[in-house]
């Protein structure tokens, strides 16, 4: 049940994304994150509802945000009010996604002919256009500083930012028995224009794999058992928080 709060009303609505909506609150720097159970795929051609999703991700995201901020990654998190909404801290959203990856997967064996499963010699960051007009499409350098998407020095910072975090986050998962594929980060300007890191890391946003299963269909614990129809991904949405949720308490 979704709980709706006097900050929620229709003309508090900032923003509704295909996985979450953004509510203003009193705050102006404070906004409010509702996870929805939607599921969209393929740039959306492919639609889907995964119960639970909402407050599966929101908790993954949280836990995640807090060990980030725990080593020492700036990200928007605050808090999370109920188990579907996170408080964060308001940021201006660059139009970028970042996809940091240490096994090949998805678009990058559709565009490179490289083997889906096979280990990159070192991990490789990219930036998308965050378009759904356009397709999402992949960017080069010269484009992002083109489209004046960023600065060349923030370019910079995130690169660098989204390495300590692929760092950070490959442990995290290891010590869950999990094999982090790739994922997507986004990053927001604060009022202080400060680089933080936003939106949520979660299996909609990483390709996850269990370690201790070989079979391609069985291991994948992420977004791929929906765009694949591999079947059980409310339990493999589960499978990951429990799992995550076990290292956080051991960490605190
Ligand atoms: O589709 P692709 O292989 O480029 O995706 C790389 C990673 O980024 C995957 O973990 C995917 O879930 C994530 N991603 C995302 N949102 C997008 C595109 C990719 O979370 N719009």
């Amino acid at each position: 049940m979704r709980i709706y709060t006097a900050a929620m009303s229709i003309n508090s609505k900032l923003y509704e994304g295909k996985a979450k909506i953004i509510y203003k609150t009193p705050d102006p720097e404070i906004l409010l994150a509702d996870f929805k159970d939607d599921a969209t795929a393929f740039n959306a051609e492919k639609r889907g509802t995964i119960q639970g999703k909402g407050a599966i991700n929101c908790r993954i995201s949280g836990i995640l945000f807090q060990y980030l901020e725990l080593n020492g990654i700036k990200t928007h998190f605050i808090d999370s009010p109920a188990p579907h909404q996170m408080r964060v801290k308001a940021v201006k959203i660059l139009p970028i996604e970042v996809v940091v990856r240490n096994i090949a997967a998805g678009s990058l064996c559709k565009q490179t002919g490289l083997s889906w499963g096979y280990v990159l010699p070192r991990p490789l960051v990219e930036f998308y256009y965050k378009s759904d007009q356009l397709g999402d499409p992949l960017l080069t350098y010269d484009r992002l500083i083109l489209l004046e998407l960023a600065t060349a020095e923030q370019v910079d910072q995130i690169k660098h930012l989204a390495l300590d975090i692929n760092k950070f986050l490959q442990s995290f998962w290891l010590m869950c028995g999990i094999t982090l594929v790739d994922f997507k980060l986004e990053f927001g300007l604060d009022a202080q224009q400060q680089l933080l890191l936003a939106d949520e890391i979660s299996p909609d946003t990483s390709r996850l794999w269990d370690i201790n299963e070989d079979d391609p269909q069985h291991r994948v614990l992420d977004k791929d058992r929906f765009r694949q129809d591999l079947g059980n991904v409310e339990s493999a949405y589960q499978e990951v928080l429990q799992r995550a949720a076990k290292i956080a308490i051991g960490n605190h």
